[in-house]
């Protein structure tokens, strides 16, 4: 299932959501978990990338979609 990453406008706290695209695509309300806001908008802070999974190693000679890398 894809996370997708939001952040409050509000109190500014950043959280992660796993959505079924479907879900998505119905605009499913999400509110902050923390002041419970519907104020809320999608961050794209890549964070699944920063987990280690790519080889290190496969960066600045890589071709621009990087699929080498995966
Ligand atoms: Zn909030």
């Amino acid at each position: 299932m894809p996370v997708y990453s939001y952040k409050c406008r509000k109190c500014e706290h950043k959280f992660e959501k796993e959505m079924t695209i479907s879900q998505k695509e119905e605009n499913e309300v999400i509110n902050c978990p923390e002041c419970k806001s519907d104020n809320i908008f999608q961050t794209f802070d890549r964070v699944g990338l920063l987990g280690g999974s790519k080889n290190s190693s496969c960066s600045g000679s890589c071709p621009a979609d990087r699929s080498c890398c995966d």
